[in-house]
């Protein structure tokens, strides 16, 4: 199906949405992104982008860009947290020289996007906030705010975690609460600091630090198990001192770390299952949902921007491959929702590993050193499927 001269309306202007807004224009679509903030911003954190995330960037063009924001990741490393002792290292050296894992801020990646989307000629809307969503026409229809009706033969929905498009296909319905917090901070980073992230383990609670902008910025993401998440606002700045008493009982690596926080931002983590329905066709349109609000993740696998960057590509390839839209949408479902699936269930499988305590926490941490030691290669390989995975090569 040619793009060229489609009109598309993309709804959310973050990393799915601009990501998709770019590859739909480089095929010739000409795109408009509603956004419902007043300006794009972000707040002051880090993200990781492992190689199946650059794979997509790079493809898009924008390797460069992301070469001159990010700095390219050399390990992660598993360390127990309350003793500060190494328990496996993930040697990224070991990955091709094209796959490159990418530590960034998450303010660069989203500029980055935006001003390749400006420059493939998509159209951005601030204050564009959709309230409705009406797919009982013959074309899909969105109102905002302002009362604005936009009419458009192809909807695209990118608008994160409670998504009016994935309500739309889905039905309603409220994310779940997962029973983690996570503090976010950024703090100024000690000279020299080697371009590793490392995740401090301990019971109920683990923290995920790395340098950020040339090392001058460290990043770190504290979470900790909590019953419930009481607070009507989902994000809202807390007092760093209770940051560092949940880190207590950390190695002095860490509590350094914490005591140079101030009024750090603390999230519920919420999400919803892998929507059942990502994409609907109607007589003179369709409708495709993407990113967060096609599948939520936890953050403990660093894969949800990833993800948002495979779904885009995946989307306009999917079009620009297929005779038809039906064909075009079903094909995209069908690429995209067994591997979000498992990705999301690795995520939550490391929140219990990652949380471990008493005997199976003595036993597992064994059983990664001893994997460690014997078969350094094989703690590599067993990412493979996720990181070795490059959606721009079909
Ligand atoms: C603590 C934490 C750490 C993380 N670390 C990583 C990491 O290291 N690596 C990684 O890959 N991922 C990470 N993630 C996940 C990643 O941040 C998200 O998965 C990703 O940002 C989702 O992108 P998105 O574009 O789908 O949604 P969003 O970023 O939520 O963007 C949605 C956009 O839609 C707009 N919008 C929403 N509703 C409307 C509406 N009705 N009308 C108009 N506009 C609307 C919003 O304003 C927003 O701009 C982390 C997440 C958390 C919480």
């Amino acid at each position: 199906m040619s793009l060229i001269g489609q009109s598309v309306t993309v709804v959310g202007a973050g990393v799915a949405g601009l990501a998709a807004a770019r590859a739909l224009a480089l095929r010739g679509a000409r795109v408009t992104v509603l956004e419902q903030a007043d300006a794009i911003r972000e707040v002051g954190a880090g993200l990781q982008i492992s190689p199946n995330g650059a794979a997509v960037l790079r493809a898009l063009g924008l390797q460069d860009a992301l070469d001159a924001a990010s700095m390219r990741a050399t390990a992660v490393q598993l360390i127990d947290g309350p003793t500060g002792d190494p328990v496996a290292r993930l040697d990224l050296a070991r990955l091709r020289p094209d796959q490159g894992y990418h530590f960034l801020h998450r303010a660069d990646l989203i500029a980055l996007l935006l001003q390749g989307a400006r420059e493939a000629g998509v159209t951005l809307r601030l204050l564009s906030r959709v309230a409705e969503v009406d797919l009982s026409g013959a074309r899909p229809a969105v109102t905002l705010d302002s009362g604005d009706r936009i009419e458009t033969p192809l909807l695209i929905g990118a608008d994160g975690l409670h998504s009016r498009l994935r309500a739309a296909l889905n039905g309603a319905q409220h994310p779940f609460f997962t029973g983690q917090v996570a503090w976010r901070a950024v703090i100024p980073c000690e000279p020299g600091a080697a371009p590793e992230a490392e995740v401090h383990m301990g019971p109920g609670r683990h923290l995920v630090s790395y340098p950020l902008r040339g090392g001058t910025l460290r990043n770190l993401v504290a979470v900790e198990e909590r019953q419930r998440w009481a607070e009507e606002s989902w994000t809202l700045r807390d007092d760093s001192m209770d940051m560092r008493l949940a880190f207590a009982g950390f190695s002095p690596r860490v509590r350094g770390w914490l005591d140079r926080v101030e009024d750090p931002w603390l999230w519920g983590l919420f999400r919803h299952p892998v929507a059942g329905t990502w994409t609907r066709v109607v007589s003179g349109g369709a409708v495709a949902i993407l990113g967060d609000a096609a599948h939520p993740t936890l953050p403990f696998l660093a894969q949800g921007a990833s993800m948002g960057l495979e779904d885009a590509w995946v989307l306009a390839d999917a079009l620009a491959g297929h005779d038809s839209l039906a064909a075009a949408l079903a094909a995209y479902q069908t690429r995209r929702k067994p591997r979000t699936t498992r990705i999301v269930a690795a995520a939550n499988a490391n929140a219990r590993a990652y949380h471990l305590s008493g005997l199976p926490r003595m036993i597992g941490h064994a059983g990664l050193r001893l994997l460690g030691r014997l078969s350094p290669a094989t703690m590599l390989s067993r990412f493979d499927w996720l990181y070795g995975h490059d959606v721009t090569q079909g």
